[in-house]
């Protein structure tokens, strides 16, 4: 079967490897936005497809069986378009989303429904680290009240605001490493994406065990999908007739 994954996370790259060596034909599509990106097996198409319906006449003109949307959690628009192009294309579609991380019961955690209000709540003074991708790094260095560690893939592409200090690191990580970064810059509050899944988890027990208030930015509201968590679920999911 011909199979078109919307990637971009770990568990995007598993499923492709899985679906390939199962004898599928994958196409993994990514936005872009990563330098030089992991490359998952089989085929790799980057950039935008011009939003949902430009999604729905790729779909139909390249024939494709099924459709995974296994883009990060917090890729609303995409997670959208993925389900109204898939629609328009009459394509089998299934959303492959990590399971969001739960708060210890003793954790210092609180939620915020947006960027903004996460930024807002940081009392004057805090010394935060930044875990939250490139995207909305202007809502928090704003602050100039407050002081930023900011974690990055790649090294910014031009200087961050002066109360911002990047540090750049790719995942998985670690609690060790992560109870030294946060000790080396003697941080308050941590701020994170509910990103789920074992990779990055470590920052949120290193700031438990240092008793480090986490401010976490909780997922969008996501438009109804056949949605799983977990590639074997996804390949399930995915109804494919045994390939000969
Ligand atoms: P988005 O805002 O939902 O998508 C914006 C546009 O990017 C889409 O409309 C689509 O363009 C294109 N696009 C996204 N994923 C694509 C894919 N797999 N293949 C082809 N085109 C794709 O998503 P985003 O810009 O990627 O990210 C939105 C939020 O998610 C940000 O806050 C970002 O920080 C977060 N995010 C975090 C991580 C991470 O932490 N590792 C990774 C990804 C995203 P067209 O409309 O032109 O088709």
């Amino acid at each position: 079967m011909k199979i078109l994954i919307l990637g971009g996370t770990a568990e995007a790259r598993m499923l492709a490897a899985r679906l390939v060596a199962l004898g599928h034909e994958v196409v993994t599509s990514l936005a872009g936005r990563t330098a030089d990106p992991l490359r998952p097996a089989g085929t790799l198409r980057v950039g935008g497809f011009g939003g949902a319906e430009a999604l729905g006449s790729f779909i139909a003109r390249e024939a494709f069986d099924r459709v995974v949307d296994a883009t990060h959690p917090y890729a609303a628009k995409m997670h959208a378009h993925a389900v109204s192009g898939a629609a328009r294309a009459d394509c089998r579609l299934v959303r492959l989303v990590r399971a969001p991380w739960q708060a210890p019961p003793d954790a210092s955690w609180v939620p915020f429904q947006s960027d903004a209000l996460a930024a807002a709540s940081l009392p004057d003074g805090a010394r935060v680290f930044l875990t939250v991708g490139q995207t909305q790094l202007a809502t928090y260095l704003e602050r100039r009240d407050c002081r930023f560690v900011v974690r990055l893939l790649a090294s910014p592409t031009h200087p961050l605001a002066a109360n911002a200090l990047p540090v750049v690191g790719r995942p998985p990580f670690d609690v060790a490493g992560e109870l030294a970064l946060l000790r080396q810059h003697a941080i308050s509050h941590l701020v994170s994406k509910n990103s789920g899944g074992a990779q990055t988890e470590a920052k949120l027990q290193a700031a438990q065990q240092l008793g480090i208030a986490i401010c976490m930015v909780e997922r969008p509201a996501l438009p109804p999908a056949h949605e799983v968590d977990t590639v074997e679920a996804a390949i399930a999911a995915l109804e494919l007739p045994p390939v000969r």
